[in-house]
């Protein structure tokens, strides 16, 4: 007998495991590993993926296999394996795994309905739920809307007339298109055409617009071109003179753009001695992986393309992951301008059609290299020639739900399996990077010239506290403000910064000090300015402006903090010649916006590109000559060790959009704490020193890289509980684990309390712990089988987000 073992989608501790289900005969050699199947699962039915094919089974009384949902495998050999590598590595569940690695469209979708169990039934059932069923024994759940009918359909359900049955849809669906073709021969359509009269002179244009073509052509294109009615082709076909089809097409997000072709540029002694470095174990497929430190603008880029064009050629195939905030259009341009349609683009901004369909030709090997964000590190390539990460020391690489994985780590596990070298690539490596490549576990390939040689833009620190005490209340320090002012007359470009993170702009009252906090969360509200309200950026929590103090009933109450709209506004006071675009959650949140904006900045619309954290990073403007940054030291407060790293970071990403080009590069940074070192350094732009000093704090303090950081993280709607099994955990994560290991707990988390849920933490820091994996999973275990909502556990190894 042929026995699936198949690991459902169900995402509990009791059923992380495969389970075994009967093939029937005639699907037998159509299930294979990486399939998606349905099956039946206690009452209701669910998507599962089958992981192995198997003869034996140890229980006797097995169910049988409902349905198959693909022909092809949509999970390889190897990344079925790699799956059930993150499971064990991030302690999450399988399921969780297989999904992450797949495009939503491959997700399961169900759909809860009700049935009357029983035509008798009916007349039982509760007067407001009666006419529901009259007509149908099935409706769907979610058509019941009255939240009185849906306690009556609970009880009818209890009393056993009715039944919750779930049906599973399957979200992926190609679009087709109707075309058509012709299919009368020439023969005959030259005697049509002839006796055609004059009224219909439109089936002759059809005819020989379709004649000029190989291909069938969409029925809407051949009206919009030829600008006749639809019922013309209707008549065409009823004849027998075209033929229509459904033909597949591609949701295309760039299907209107152009991408002028590139060629490899000569390059620069540095760049031909770090390519050849990495070409050697290309060609050898050979693994290895290499830390390309090369400052802003020595040509990281122009390396990885002509690293990929060599792939190629050796008939392989390649992935480059960008963060999320990179994946501009201009991005996207360098690879599809050097390699065309061989490339597949994955990123959010996509709809969920769209994804599935690049998914998908990278599936069918129609390309060659994928562009994408995070979770394109799972593309099913079969024969991968190099992996590249670019900005690698950015946090958006680690996922932040299960499963927890960091896509560093799973490039690395893949490269080792193809035998294929990864390309870490940053300007301001993360210390755990760099100090990998120090050790020689990395290799360190450097740039350390911009392209042209020029100069690295010089910065000028600004103390704010000087401003203030010479009487300048505004947001631009002198000095920002003449720079401003004289790259509008030089008709060159600015970059503002708005460091905006944590908690800047809140409600304050001036009279009693009371400040808006979330009624759900410890935190205070964050001030939304186009809504005139108040929201939690934790729980989702909203409330209107107040117009006096809650607590003292001033109206002294304002708003503290800068927003983007604040500095555009002070902008315009100050200097209000200069055109401003603002780049922010609020202008780019809708689809295309955020590439709209940016191609204005580079078609020389606007002097000034205003925006947060989005606009450091990747942008190449050969215009810009400034950049300011408003606020260095907010990244600084925020009680998180990797503070100070970020804080360098942004400063050296955003520092080095300007002065790209041929035109040198100048940077204001405005600061109340100039003297802090990684202001300081990333003002001298030397980033050596600063992993030095920074490598002093880490090992004082015994974090990563001297320390690997798990955390284990409790939250409760109950205070006590939720300080009572930290403690327990805590307790005995000490028994477990060796002398070695610090364990720290419990503790508040750094946002005690979210969504009216107490947190409490455990941290451990630790270097090497034979037991740790098990001893997690234990806890893991322990609390799932007794899990509810009064309790949850997460636990998160190498933590990137300590909230
Ligand atoms: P990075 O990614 O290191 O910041 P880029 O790859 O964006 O740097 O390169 C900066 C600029 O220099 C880009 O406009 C790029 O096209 C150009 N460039 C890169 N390599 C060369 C080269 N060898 N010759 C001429 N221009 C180059
Ligand atoms: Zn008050
Ligand atoms: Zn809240």
């Amino acid at each position: 007998m042929a026995i699936a073992r198949v690991i459902v989608d169900v995402p509990a501790q009791q059923t992380d495991r495969p389970f075994d289900y009967k093939i029937p005969e005639k699907w037998e050699g159509l299930v294979q590993p990486g399939i998606r199947v349905n099956v039946p699962f206690g009452p209701r039915q669910v998507q599962g993926f089958v992981v192995e094919i198997t003869d034996k089974s140890d229980f006797k009384k097995l169910k049988s296999i409902t349905s198959l949902l693909d022909v092809t495998p949509v999970l390889t050999k190897e990344l079925l394996s790699l799956g059930f590598w993150l499971t064990d590595t991030t302690l999450s569940f399988a399921i969780s795994t297989f999904q992450a690695m797949l495009p939503a469209a491959l997700r399961a979708k169900y759909e809860k309905q009700i049935s009357l169990i029983n035509e008798q039934h009916l007349d039982h059932l509760h007067p407001s739920v009666q006419p529901l069923f009259k007509s149908s024994a099935l409706i769907d759940w979610g058509d019941v809307e009255d939240s009185d009918v849906v306690k009556q359909i609970r009880d009818d359900i209890q009393k056993g007339f009715l039944e919750v049955i779930y049906t599973v849809k399957d979200k992926a669906r190609p679009k087709y298109i109707r075309c058509v073709e012709i299919l009368a021969s020439l023969e005959e359509i030259a005697v049509y055409i002839d006796k055609l009269p004059d009224s219909r002179q439109s089936h002759k244009l059809i005819l020989e617009f379709l004649q000029s073509s190989k291909e069938p052509i969409a029925v809407k294109d051949i009206e919009a071109n030829l600008k006749i009615s639809p019922s013309a082709i209707k008549t065409l076909v009823k004849k027998g003179l075209l033929i229509e089809k459904q033909v597949e097409h591609y949701r295309n997000p760039f299907e209107n753009q152009q991408f002028e072709k590139t060629v490899p540029l000569a390059l620069t002694n540095e760049q031909r001695k770090v390519l050849d470095t990495i070409l050697l174990d290309v060609n050898k497929n050979q693994h290895n992986v290499f830390l390309l430190y090369g400052v802003t603008g020595s040509g990281k880029t122009e390396v990885y393309l002509q690293t990929i064009d060599s792939a190629l050629r050796n008939g392989k195939e390649a992935i480059v992951l960008v963060p999320e905030i990179s994946l501009t259009p201009q991005m996207v341009k360098r690879f599809k301008g050097r390699f065309g349609s061989q490339v597949a683009v994955l990123h959010s901004g996509l709809s969920v059609g769209e994804k599935y369909d690049e998914w998908r030709k990278i599936q069918r090997k129609e390309v060659k290299v994928v562009v994408g964000a995070r979770s394109a590190i799972f593309a099913p390539f079969e024969n991968i020639g190099v992996i590249i990460i670019d900005e690698e020391h950015e946090t958006s690489y680690k996922q932040e739900d299960h499963p927890r994985y960091h896509a560093r780590d799973v490039a690395i596990h893949r490269a080792s399996v193809h035998q294929c070298p990864v390309i870490l690539g940053s300007a301001t490596p993360m210390l755990e990077s760099f100090a990998r490549a120090q050790k020689g576990v990395y290799t360190l390939l450097s740039l350390t010239k911009r392209v042209h040689e020029q100069a690295m833009p010089a910065v000028n620190v600004v103390d704010m506290r000087d401003e203030l005490r010479s009487g300048n209340r505004s947001m631009f320090s002198t000095l920002l403000y003449e720079k401003l002012k004289d790259r509008l007359e030089k008709q060159q470009q600015t970059v503002l910064l708005l460091n905006k993170r944590g908690y800047s702009s809140f409600i304050m009252c001036r009279d009693c000090g009371l400040v808006i906090n979330c009624p759900y969360c410890d935190i205070s509200l964050t001030y939304h300015k186009r809504d005139k309200a108040l929201k939690c950026h934790y729980c989702g929590y909203s409330e209107n402006e107040p117009a006096i103090c809650p607590q003292c009933g001033s109206n002294h109450i304002r708003y503290f903090g800068t927003g983007t709209q604040k500095v555009e506004e002070e902008l315009g006071k100050v200097l209000p010649e200069a055109r401003v675009i603002r780049m922010d959650v609020d202008t780019t949140s809708r689809k295309g916006a955020h590439e709209k904006l940016l191609s204005q900045f580079a078609n020389g619309k606007a002097d000034v590109l205003l925006g947060t954290q989005m606009i450091a990073k990747g942008l190449d403007f050969p215009n810009v000559t400034l950049v300011g940054v408003l606020s260095a030291d907010t990244t600084l407060h925020i009680p998180d060790f990797r503070s100070s790293e970020k804080t360098f970071q942004l400063l050296t990403q955003v520092s080095g959009r300007a002065g790209r080009d041929k035109l040198p590069g100048e940077v204001v940074i405005q600061s109340y704490t100039p003297e802090h070192y990684s202001i300081q350094l990333a003002s001298e732009h030397n980033y050596d020193e600063f992993y030095q000093q920074e490598m002093q704090i880490r090992k004082l303090h015994q974090y990563p890289p001297f320390y690997y950081v798990a955390l284990i993280i409790v939250t409760s709607p109950e205070l006590m509980k939720a300080v009572d099994v930290t403690e327990k955990i805590t307790t005995f994560m000490r028994s477990q684990l060796t002398d070695e290991a610090i364990v720290l707990g419990p503790v508040a988390c750094m946002v005690p309390r979210i969504n009216n849920r107490y947190r409490y933490q455990c941290m451990i820091k630790y270097k090497k712990q034979p037991n740790l994996y098990t001893s997690l999973k234990r806890i893991i275990d322990h609390y799932q089988a007794t899990s509810s909502n009064e309790l949850t556990i997460a636990v998160d190894v190498n933590p990137f987000m300590l909230l």
